[in-house]
């Protein structure tokens, strides 16, 4: 018998208030109920924020290296419960254990690098240009952050913004993708045990439209950090402008990898099998468009056809799997649909191109996709598919490949393979995304360098790395005047 379970408010495991509660299905195997999850309303958004309120009175007075203290003690829960929550996590969305295993170690990083902040979080003293003052600046906590997750990185993404939002002395109310409310209710459950002050956490499930619209809207919630699609993002940015709130977009990507005519092949071609169908292709940071170069597209596609061929469907919990199903059912429609553009746009479809039949029939499961020829600004070419579809294009030299990179509306990553360090160079400064790998592909942040991308991407912001504590405090600037007179600043300074 499947388990209800409850949001995490006011410092207790609650049932919503709106009785109602939604099915998460394991999506290699539909008949697998995992459990029901509370679908919230706004009410119970509303109880959150109060209690959340609290929270933020007593954490924001807790010393910055206490309360790194407590984000210790989770990365140490993280690495004791790690291959329990990858199992957990592959059965709730599909990704391959490896992929799961990734991503909890991307939590745990995040919290050890969160720990030791807290014994930094520096802030400046620089020279006054008035005699006998001081100036200098600090960071202060905002408030109650609502943190708005996708479903593709269940444990990291909602880590890159509960552990700097908390470290900074924020309480956090926290609204996972309803795809994966079960990794999120595993995380909540380590804070609690670390010691988290219970009404510093907040955990609401469900809907966007509802839970998550409820946050965005509420005057209370001065901050909100969003990672989804751009769709969503626009909505949501609309309403943060208009209620002058601070505000992280990460959004959508269509990111690709170049190889250029001196590109070590064999690499190349391990790269983009991972860049392209690890996670099947449901990574913003998934490599979605192959750049060609003339000289060698023949060769490389017939041998990337071949890898791609005996690349193998499967449950993500088994051994012998390469690529688990899509999230859900609306996903693997969305990429059919996207297939069928493209046939009808005139690219040639290499490989896959369909629902795998049999015993896979009982997940949402999709054929590795190859498309070839196809055309720069092409439908297939320029939107975010979120699958295991790759388009092929074909380019004549490096400034083509810039081009075409660059031709699209998103800007997270692009990866480029050559053995010329010249060329390695100019790619970096002119590819427009936000992260550039040389020799490496689409795929493979750090969790201490920032993470983001321009355009229709993000705003601005970073997560990850240093760059996103100056997202989740305030800086204040003060200065003390010991002179024991009036000082004017601009206008007393150059009278000596
Ligand atoms: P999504 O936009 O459907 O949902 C993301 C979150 O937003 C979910 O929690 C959802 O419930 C919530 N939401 C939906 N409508 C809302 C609304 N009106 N108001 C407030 N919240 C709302 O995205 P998804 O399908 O879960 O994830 C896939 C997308 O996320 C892709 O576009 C992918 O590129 C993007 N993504 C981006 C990054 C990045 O860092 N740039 C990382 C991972 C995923």
């Amino acid at each position: 018998m499947a388990k209800n379970f409850r949001n995490f408010i006011g410092g207790e495991w609650v049932a919503p208030t709106t009785g109602g509660y939604f099915e998460n299905r394991n999506p290699a195997d539909t008949a697998d109920l995992i459990g029901r999850f509370p679908d919230s309303g706004a009410q119970d958004v509303a109880r959150a924020v109060r209690s959340a309120r609290r929270g933020f009175d007593l954490w924001r007075r807790t010393p910055a290296p206490a309360r790194g203290d407590v984000l210790r003690r989770v990365g140490d829960l993280l690495v004791e419960r790690k291959e329990a929550i990858a199992d957990a996590m592959t059965r709730e969305m599909g990704k391959v254990l490896a992929e799961t295993r990734g991503d909890v170690q991307e939590g745990i990083d995040t919290a050890y690098f969160a720990a030791t902040e807290g014994r930094r979080l520096y802030g400046r003293v620089v020279p006054s240009e008035l005699r006998s003052k001081w100036a200098m600046t600090y960071r202060r906590p905002i408030g109650v952050a609502g943190l708005i997750t996708p479903f593709n990185f269940p444990m990291a993404i909602p880590t890159w913004k509960t552990f700097p939002a908390l470290l900074c002395g924020n309480a956090v109310i926290l609204k996972p993708s309803e795809d994966v409310p079960h990794t999120a209710h595993l995380l909540v459950e380590i804070l609690l045990e670390a010691g988290l002050p219970p009404e510093v956490i907040q955990l609401v499930h469900g809907r966007g439209e509802t839970v998550g619209k409820a946050l965005v809207e509420h005057p209370e919630v001065p901050v909100i950090s969003f990672t989804g699609s751009t769709d969503t993002g626009a909505i949501i940015g609309e309403t943060c402008g208009r209620m002058h709130k601070r505000l992280s977009l990460e959004m959508g990507g269509k990111n690709a990898q170049i190889v250029m005519d001196d590109a070590d092949l064999d690499l190349a071609l391990e790269g983009v099998l991972w860049g392209a169908f690890g996670t099947t292709g449901q990574r913003c940071t998934a490599t979605s468009r192959l750049i060609l170069h003339r000289k060698i597209h023949d060769r490389f596609l017939r041998r990337l056809t071949g890898a791609v061929e005996s690349l193998r469907l499967g449950d993500g919990r088994a051994d012998t799997t390469d690529v688990g199903p899509l999230i859900h059912e609306a996903a693997r429609d969305k990429v059919e649909r996207y297939v069928e553009i493209g046939e009808a746009q005139g690219a040639e479809l290499v490989t896959g191109g369909r629902a795998p039949r049999g015993r896979l029939a009982a997940g949402w499961f999709y054929q590795p996709t190859i498309f070839s020829g196809v055309k720069a600004g092409s439908r297939l070419e320029q939107e975010e598919i979120f699958g295991p579809v790759l388009s092929v294009v074909r380019v004549n030299s490096f400034d083509d490949a810039v081009r075409v990179n660059n031709g699209v509306r998103y800007g997270l990553s692009s990866s480029i393979y050559t053995r010329s360090a010249d060329v390695a160079f100019r790619a970096l400064e002119r590819l427009d995304n936000g992260i550039t790998y040389v020799n490496a592909p689409t795929i493979g942040a750090e969790a201490h360098l920032p993470f983001g991308g321009v355009k229709a991407t993000g705003n601005g912001h970073r997560e990850g790395g240093w760059e996103v504590y100056d997202f989740y405090s305030e800086t204040k600037a003060c200065y003390v005047d010991y002179s024991g007179k009036l000082q004017r600043a601009q206008i007393d300074t150059y009278e000596l």
